[in-house]
């Protein structure tokens, strides 16, 4: 049986699968809470991404995110799949490194990148620089001159899209962290500093619109945004870019309420729309790049859990509890976001009333699920939480002093473990004695 809104099965034993493997067994035998990945569903993704722009015979790149789930294993499944990789830290790129990833396959983000990371990132010769602001133009080019190099770099602007209810405007001024402003001239300003630097390639234009977009439109109009732009570079400065990054955000189904449209689609939507305005414009077609970080990892991964305590209050609500929470998902706590989930060891049991799951953090906001159906729950059933792949282990704290959690890698049959669980002695190591 296949499980509803969710890419997993139940077997035989009525229980979850994952992968084609029991989870009852995998929490048995890792122990939980646990991350699981099926990684066929990851390379699916990954595929859907650089199989269309193979199909449609266009030049592209697809970067992963690598902030929604970095592990030395996980890379090396992108370093398989022929992706390229973002990376916002020196954390992420000292990852990327020691995963063995190609480092002219890296690209480093970030709005206040360090003078270490940048020099860091030269140092390794990575693929491209996204440049944000002022401040990093000036430290990309003492850094430079010092190692005597030169680097691809994009420039980051912002082109002033907002989503309102369903309803998509265009502001005049935008309020974001994040990259040149488009609209006060601030971009123009970089760009003549980019263009005409003796050791900075600049080979284009980044935006990332936002997170969880379910509709191309969006991509669509900050792309005439940019070529809008771009435009006017080409009458004044005889410029065209040989790259047009237009960033990540795809979304996935967290929820039914969730309506995830095929990634081709959105790769389709991009080309299209930048072949239009290539031909309209009379130049040649730049490289499209893409950034997926949640579409790719966010619905192969699951989360499994023990059930625990559990409180009934009468005419009120019915709370489980888990041996996990926000140190291993903070999304709910942070945002408000929304999981759904299945008794594990009894995924087709039926639904006899509603329960709302707690985590074991000394937070009331400790919260991963309001309201869940599920078949009457006992002490020691397991708990797999859909669709907790992307921003899970990546967001995970130590918050109560709980270890992180282990994740193990599903694939072909069988299980292997990438990350070990922390240990208590982990969670000491940098502690020093003050007697
Ligand atoms: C976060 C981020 C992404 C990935 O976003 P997803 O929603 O995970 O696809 C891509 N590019 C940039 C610049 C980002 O900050």
């Amino acid at each position: 049986m296949i499980i509803e809104n969710h890419p997993f099965q139940v077997n035989q034993k009525g229980h979850l699968e994952i992968g084609g493997l029991d989870t009852t067994l995998l929490a048995e035998k890792y122990g939980t809470p646990l991350y699981v990945y099926d990684v066929s569903i990851i390379r699916e993704n990954a595929r859907a991404f650089t199989g269309t722009f193979k199909d449609l015979g266009v030049k592209g790149r697809v970067a992963y995110a690598s902030k929604a789930f970095s592990s030395i294993a996980m890379l090396q499944v992108m370093k398989q799949e022929g992706l390229c990789l973002d990376v916002v830290s020196e954390g992420e790129l000292f990852t990327a490194l020691k995963s063995g990833f190609p480092e002219e396959r890296i690209h480093m983000h970030g709005n206040n990148k360090s003078y270490h990371e940048i020099f860091m990132a030269i140092e390794h010769n990575i693929g491209c620089i996204v440049i944000d602001n002022f401040y990093e133009i000036e430290l990309i080019s003492a850094i430079l001159e010092k190692q005597q190099k030169e680097i691809d770099v994009l420039m980051r602007v912002t082109p002033g899209i907002e989503s309102k209810t369903h309803q998509y405007i265009m502001t005049g001024n935008e309020d974001s962290k994040f990259g040149f402003n488009l609209q006060n001239g601030q971009a123009e300003k970089a760009f003549n500093i980019l263009h005409n630097h003796k050791s900075i390639r600049f080979k284009g234009l980044h935006c990332h619109i936002g997170s969880q977009i379910f509709e191309t439109d969006r991509f669509e109009l900050a792309t005439d945004v940019l070529f809008k732009e771009l435009s006017e570079w080409r009458k004044k400065y005889d410029y065209t870019p040989d790259v047009l990054n237009l960033g990540g955000g795809f979304g996935i189904r967290y929820t039914k309420e969730d309506e995830p449209i095929p990634y081709q689609n959105y790769v389709e939507a991009l080309v299209q729309t930048v072949e239009e305005h290539v031909s309209e414009q009379g130049i040649s077609m730049p490289e499209i790049w893409i950034e997926p970080g949640r579409s790719i990892v966010g619905n192969s991964g699951i989360t499994l859990y023990t059930i625990g305590a559990m409180k009934e209050i009468p005419g009120i609500r019915t709370y489980i509890s888990v041996d996990g929470g926000m140190t291993d998902n903070l999304r709910p706590a942070l945002y408000g976001a929304k999981y759904e989930a299945v008794i594990a060891n009894k995924a087709v049991d039926p639904v006899t009333e509603k329960v709302s799951v707690a985590g074991k953090c000394c937070e009331s906001g400790d919260m991963l699920i309001w309201d869940l159906p599920v078949p009457n729950v006992e002490n020691s059933d397991i708990l797999a939480v859909f669709s907790t792949g992307a921003y899970g282990y990546s967001m995970a704290n130590h918050y109560n002093r709980f270890p992180k959690a282990a994740v193990v890698f599903v694939e072909n049959g069988s299980d292997k473990l990438v990350v070990q669980r922390e240990s208590y002695q982990d969670m000491v190591k940098n502690d020093l004695s003050y007697e």
